[in-house]
């Protein structure tokens, strides 16, 4: 297809015994920004190097651009990759940085001196152009790493956990800084992070990865809504739980009985595809879904469930309940603060937790 970037078709490799990556099949669509998104020693650096040429598949292929990377040395792949570490020259300057592998190409100076320039100012930086990296912040030598691999223009932007080595602060400014610089390059990043709310801010799609192995590829807003499994719930935001069986299935209804929760009240949800009576499911809610109420009436939603506030923490902009439910299952719940404090709920009130059919999700794994 002409809009896709990098084919990765099958790919197995391990490193010993265990496959650091296992059967992964993925296509980066052109100009995209794309994450791989996984706890450690999930195999995200390890499919960066398979991109990057510096491992090789035992079985599968990758294509970019086209193009099957199975006989491509690394310096002729359309592709460079930002260190984690950023692995900066301390002895040259930021220009010297940049212009390393260009003189390296021996590309003609005039023609080297206008690249850099474009990348410096890509960047930001062609103010800072004769300092050294010891004399940078770390969000400008992280900027330094990236000028120095768009300088070479290519097709794919590698990068891997980018932004893992700065402070909180600067790390959401980078985010937003990082998503702008590739916008403006439009050329196709794939950025690989352990760190779930930089993959949900900065990325077009998202994939996320576990043992080697691929377990959903969609937009953020799918990530975070329809997650496909519980691993996948629980790795991406704050997700409440509770496992039951289905009751009973009618349409796109179904009703769910938990242990531990009175048996009359079964749990209205969407039911998982290929699910019937009897199969085990989980089901999945944000707790920003969530409504509290001291009133046991149910107009407007599908559900409700009695809880009781075991802890409530103000956090400037949201209320973060800690809910105690039947049988010791405890549950979080976020509540804007716009409703000012006669709306809040104290530590041991009794509270009527409700949401619609629609707010849940049921997973059968
Ligand atoms: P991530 O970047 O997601 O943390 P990696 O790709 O670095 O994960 O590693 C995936 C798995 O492969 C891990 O279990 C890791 O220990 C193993 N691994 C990675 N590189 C090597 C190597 N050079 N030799 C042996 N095992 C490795
Ligand atoms: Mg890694």
């Amino acid at each position: 297809m002409a809009d896709v970037s990098v084919d990765i078709r099958n790919v197995v490799k391990a490193h010993g015994a265990i496959p650091a990556v296992d059967h992964l099949s993925l296509e980066v669509r052109k100009g995209e920004f794309f994450s791989i998104l996984g706890p450690s020693g999930s195999g995200k650096t390890t499919t960066l190097r398979l991109l990057a040429g510096f491992e090789h598949p035992d079985q599968g292929d990758i294509l970019i651009e086209g193009r099957s990377m199975r006989l491509v040395p690394p310096n002729h792949r359309p592709v460079n990759l930002v260190f984690q570490n950023y692995a900066l020259f301390p002895h040259l300057t930021v220009f010297g940085n940049i212009s390393f592998g260009l003189e390296m190409r021996r590309v003609p100076r005039a023609e080297l001196r206008s690249l850099v320039e474009a990348a410096l100012d890509m960047v930001r930086l062609t103010s800072k152009q004769d300092r050294l990296p010891a004399q940078l912040s770390g969000g400008e030598q992280q900027r330094v790493a990236l000028a120095r691999a768009l300088v070479n223009r290519p097709s794919v932007l590698l990068l891997d956990e980018p932004l893992g080595a700065l402070d909180q602060q600067l790390r959401q400014d980078m985010q937003v800084e990082l998503k702008a610089i590739q916008e403006q390059v439009g050329i196709t990043f794939i950025c690989v992070t352990h760190h779930q709310e930089e993959a949900l801010t900065m990325s077009d799609r998202v994939a996320i990865m576990n043992h080697g192995r691929l377990l959903q590829v969609g937009s953020p807003q799918e990530i975070y809504e329809t997650p496909v499994s519980s691993f996948v719930a629980n790795f991406i935001g704050v997700s409440n739980t509770l496992a039951g069986h289905i009751r009973s299935l009618n349409g796109s209804c179904c009703d769910v009985t938990v242990p531990g929760l009175p048996k009359a009240q079964a749990i209205v949800a969407r039911p998982p595809a290929g699910a019937g009576v009897g199969s085990p499911v989980t089901l999945v809610l944000r707790p920003e879904r969530l409504h509290l109420s001291r009133e046991v009436s149910l107009a407007g939603f599908d559900n409700t469930i009695e809880a009781r506030i075991s802890k409530a923490i103000y956090n400037g902009s949201e209320m973060h309940y800690l809910l105690s439910l039947a049988d010791g299952i405890s549950w979080k719940a976020r509540v804007p603060n716009a409703g000012g404090s006669r709306k809040r709920f104290l530590p041991g009130e009794a509270v009527f937790v409700r949401w619609t059919v629609g707010e849940g999700v049921v997973l059968t794994e």
